[in-house]
């Protein structure tokens, strides 16, 4: 079969993200087969199959997101926890999330994937570290809810192995054994793993946090993910209460025991990065560590600020992440990249940050973090992922600058968005899935969820035996 084409015309405004920051206007972009074949603007336009008119419309880089929790769809806003930091926040939140499972964390996934990709957003990871009993299989859950929708998904297994009764923050009831950690590690890494360019799955091996997982797991896991050649995940100087843990639990601020556990390397990405000092900043720079910035959580927990200008001035790739539903409480990139320009230029002024920067940060170093240089950026041999945003909008109505405007003014909902050459949302509705019933599905869960019911015990439900049949 011939690989279908794909045709963008008359491009109001091209943002490419190549390294010279190039924009276009009147520009085309054509695609085959899920890659970028050509970008222009003179010449004869190229025949494709499908052809979409690009007049009033910016194109941007499908925009990356390095951070969150899907899951925590089901519990925004949640009364108890709404004015809490995150140690407080996180044992309010526990028992509730405890009793996730198949069905609910498949409707949480697209939700979440959902509103990413109707806001720019059309690659993905997700940390999901939760595995109450018998829960064994929600990565796969999270990997058949991004194949249908058709986001591009880096999934993190995530693990805690170190409940209370061991000093560690999270109940007993959802630590898993760490063998068994490292076994389902390997089983997941086996059957979906994707190394290729343009790969749509990828799986990165992510223990929580170092109140939450041991050393020793830290250490099998970095070993397990050199031998595999995927890479590393984990929350990292989230606040100072985890500083304070870590000084009393391993006698080390939290780089260092990082460092002694064999993570500081350009094969990882950090959550947060908040409390470094300027030469835990430097090591950092100098290991290429990569940092997701998650600038609405950190406001929204009162967490602190992450060091952004001096870590990439150091050499780390900064990406930014919403983070989970529970803190953000929301899964809109473009309002992200707008949330962390707004904060750096108030901490370091209006220079501290350009909408480039910022721009950049949510594609192409989003795309590093994630270990991946085919997406993050509009050029001929990348892959097809990009987003459309209708300057006919009213919040854009008298906007001089095109691209200034994506983040200055009140972010907008894309027109259409592309991942590998096929249409996912066209005039602003997403074309994989219907809306609706899957809301539906989803407020059912969360209110099952925080009633404390359980939502498939007997695994009989008609939408039950379709996401098994999905796996
Ligand atoms: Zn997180």
């Amino acid at each position: 079969m011939t690989p279908s084409t794909l045709l963008v015309r008359d491009i109001h405004t091209l943002v490419t993200m190549d390294g010279r920051d190039s924009v276009l206007h009147g520009a085309f972009l054509f695609a085959e087969g899920g890659q970028i074949r050509k970008i222009g603007v003179r010449g004869k336009l190229p025949r494709a199959d499908i052809v979409i008119d690009g007049r009033h419309a910016v194109v941007i880089p499908g925009l990356v997101n390095t951070h969150h929790h899907l899951y925590q769809t089901l519990t925004r806003a949640y009364a108890p926890a709404a004015n809490a930091e995150l140690f407080e926040w996180l044992r309010a939140l526990y028992p509730v999330w405890a009793r996730i499972d198949e069905e609910s964390l498949y409707a949480a996934a697209q939700v979440g994937m959902a509103e990413l990709l109707l806001s720019g957003c059309t690659t993905t990871s997700d940390h999901h570290y939760l595995f109450p009993r018998g829960q064994d299989r929600l990565i796969d859950v999270e990997i058949a809810a991004a194949r249908r929708i058709g986001i591009r998904f880096h999934a993190t297994r995530g693990s805690m192995s170190v409940g209370e009764s061991q000093g560690g923050l999270p109940p007993d009831s959802v630590v898993q054994d760490e063998d068994q950690i490292l076994a389902d590690c390997e089983r997941l890494i086996g059957r979906y793993h994707d190394p290729s360019p343009g790969a749509m799955v990828r799986i990165a091996l992510a223990p929580c946090s170092p109140f939450s997982v041991s050393p020793r797991l830290m250490r099998a896991t970095a070993d397990l993910a050199e031998r595999r050649g995927v890479r590393l995940h984990t929350h990292l100087a989230e606040t100072r209460d985890e500083e304070e843990y870590c000084l009393q639990h391993f006698g080390k601020r939290p780089l260092d025991l990082l460092d002694e556990v064999g993570w500081l390397s350009g094969r990882t990405w950090l959550a947060h990065g908040i409390f470094f000092n300027r030469r835990e900043v430097s090591r950092l720079g100098k290991a290429g560590t990569g940092i997701a910035h998650c600038p609405t959580s950190n406001m929204r927990l009162g967490s602190g600020c992450a060091p952004v200008p001096a870590l990439r001035g150091a050499g780390c790739p900064v990406g930014l992440g919403v983070d989970g539903s529970a803190s953000n409480d929301s899964s809109h990139m473009l309002a992200e990249a707008r949330q962390a320009l707004l904060l750096h230029r108030l901490i370091h002024g209006a220079a501290g940050m350009t909408v480039l920067d910022a721009l950049r940060m949510a594609t192409v170093e989003g795309a590093r973090c994630l270990g991946r240089d085919d997406i993050g950026s509009l050029e001929s041999g990348k892959r097809a992922d990009f987003a459309m945003i209708d300057l006919r909008d009213v919040g854009f109505s008298g906007a001089g600058d095109a691209l200034s405007a994506l983040l200055l003014c009140a972010p907008a909902r894309v027109r259409t968005l592309v991942v590998e050459g096929k249409v996912v949302v066209d005039e602003g509705e997403l074309r994989t899935l219907a809306l609706p019933p899957l809301l539906r599905r989803h407020r059912a869960a969360s209110r099952r969820m925080l009633r404390g019911g359980r939502l498939s015990s007997s695994g009989n439900t008609d939408h039950h035996v379709k996401v098994v049949s999905d796996l």
